[in-house]
Parts: structure tokens; C-alpha cells; sequence
């Protein structure tokens, strides 16, 4: 199968000589979830930011369906493209629910019945059709995101890029937002990259990139990552709480618990 995203020997620096990216090369294949974890300051929002065309390599390429991202066709792929970041706040912009979904279907020439289909199916993805018409400053924190995810939805994207889009919510929102991302999952070639330091939403992903020094120091499964203890450590990354209390029992032959993210599915 042919990549969905590639990365290739890809730099990328603000200043000179304060090197961001170095040699990042990975690949996504279409429909599947990966996740890009790394410390504060890693990087991870940088790749987001050179897979949107916002910012330029300035060695190495990217390419998008086999074709080099270039200033002349990023706007077409930016289309293609469904983007939720991490504060719900600053992804409010209609008056109603509604509205907001269908922002970003205003400038494409999308005709009225058709953005309204989208409007519905996005919302009802997010199970949030029934507040269609509510005010969306006045939604929870959780709401608020599950309304963004909507807007990003609407689009109908190739690609969904979610940036620590759980980090600002609560452990029940995040939950309910985890649950909505397992179920896009299920619909057919959405690729979706997991931009994350909650290990929890680790278990959601197929493959797991991580970032250290600038470069690719890791890709495997969740459960790969979890016993490169240094690496996590270096990432300032904590194992989820319920598989350290499993490793504990378990080192101390208490028979396991049943927990929802079990260390033997994550392999
Ligand atoms: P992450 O998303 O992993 O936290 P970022 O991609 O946001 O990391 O940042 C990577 C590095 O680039 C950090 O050292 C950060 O300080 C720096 N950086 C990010 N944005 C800018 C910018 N606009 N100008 C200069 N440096 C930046």
C-alpha cells in the first residue's frame, strides 16, 4: 500500500542554528491512527504545522498521496485536511452550534442542502446534533471540543490531526471524546494522526512516533513503547496509571485486575 503521508529526511529550524527537526523521516499509511508523542518542545506541533503547509522544511520533503507538499498545491491539500487543536475556546466561532460547524465549509462553494447533510452528520458523528442550536460558549469544556472535532469533520478529511486535544479536559470528556475518535476509526480511510502526552490515548493508536532530540528515537506499538523505560522518562512521559498498577500487582503475584487498557491488547 502506498503511504497516505511521508515524511523524508525532514529538517526544520526557527533560527539558524537552533535545529527543531532533524533527519525526520516516517510514513502513515491511509486509515490508520498514529500517534506522535515526545516531550514539551519536541516538535510535534512543528510537524503539524509542516504537514499543513503552515511552515516550510528547509531540507527534505513531505509528500501527501505521493506528491511533494509545494506553496502551489498546499492550499488544495490544506482542504483535505480536518485539524482539532488543544484549547476548545479558540475554536468557537458561530453564533449556534450549527454555525460553527459549518464554518469552515462557508469559503468552499460547498451548496446550502449539502453543508447542511454535512452539518448533521458531523454533529450526530459527534453526538452532539440535539445541541445544534445552543450557544456554543455556554458548552462544557468537553462539549466545546466534541463541536470543534465536528467543524474539523464537516470537511469530510482525508486526514485528522487532533494537537493534545484531550489535554485541557476532564477525565470523563476525555473519555467520551476517546470513544468518538474509536469510532471514526471504524469509518473507512480516515487517517488520523494523535498529537498527545496522555498515554491513555495511546491505546487508540496503531503506531506510535516518538520524538527525542530531535529526531525519531521510537516507532512500535504503544506496548513497545511502554518497555523502553528511558525513552519515556526522557519524554517526561508517565505509563497510564492502570498499567503501572497492573505491573505492580503483577510483580507482586496479586492476580490482575480486569482495566480497560490492558497491557495484552496494547500488543
Ligand atoms: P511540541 O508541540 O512538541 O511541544 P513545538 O513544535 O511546539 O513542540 O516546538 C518545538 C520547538 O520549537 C520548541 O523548542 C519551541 O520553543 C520552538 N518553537 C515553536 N514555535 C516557535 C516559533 N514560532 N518561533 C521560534 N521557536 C518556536
Amino acid at each position: 500500500m502506498q503511504p497516505k503521508i511521508e515524511f523524508q529526511d525532514v529538517d526544520f529550524s526557527y533560527q539558524p542554528e537552533v535545529p527543531v527537526l532533524k533527519h525526520v523521516s516516517f510514513q502513515v499509511q491511509p486509515g490508520q491512527t498514529v500517534a506522535l508523542v515526545g516531550a514539551n518542545g519536541s516538535g510535534k506541533s512543528t510537524i503539524a504545522k509542516l504537514l499543513t503547509g503552515l511552515l516550510t522544511p528547509n531540507h527534505g520533503s513531505i509528500l501527501v498521496d505521493q506528491i511533494t507538499l509545494t506553496p502551489q498545491n498546499m492550499a488544495e491539500l490544506r482542504q483535505r485536511i480536518g485539524l482539532v487543536f488543544q484549547n476548545p475556546d479558540d475554536q468557537i466561532v458561530g453564533a449556534t452550534v450549527a454555525e460553527n460547524t459549518a464554518f469552515g465549509l462557508e469559503n468552499r462553494n460547498v451548496p446550502r442542502p449539502e453543508m447542511q447533510r454535512r452539518v448533521q452528520t458531523a454533529l450526530e458523528q459527534v453526538e452532539m446534533w440535539e445541541y445544534r442550536d445552543r450557544e456554543p460558549g455556554l458548552l462544557s469544556g468537553g462539549q466545546k471540543q466534541r463541536v470543534a472535532l465536528a467543524s474539523a469533520l464537516a470537511i469530510t478529511p482525508e486526514i485528522l490531526i487532533l494537537d493534545e486535544a484531550t489535554s485541557m479536559l476532564d477525565p470523563q470528556a476525555k473519555q467520551e471524546l476517546n470513544q468518538i475518535i474509536q469510532r471514526l476509526q471504524q469509518q473507512a480511510g480516515l487517517t488520523i494522526i494523535l498529537i498527545t502526552h496522555d498515554l491513555e490515548m495511546l491505546a487508540l493508536a496503531e503506531r506510535v512516533i516518538a520524538l527525542d532530540q530531535q529526531q525519531v528515537a521510537f516507532t512500535g506499538t504503544a506496548a513497545e513503547l511502554f518497555r523502553q523505560e528511558d525513552l519515556l522518562m526522557r519524554m517526561q512521559l508517565e505509563l497510564p496509571f492502570s498499567l503501572q498498577v497492573q505491573r505492580d500487582l503483577a510483580a507482586q503475584q496479586v492476580p490482575l485486575p480486569a482495566t480497560d487498557l490492558n497491557e495484552k491488547e496494547l500488543i
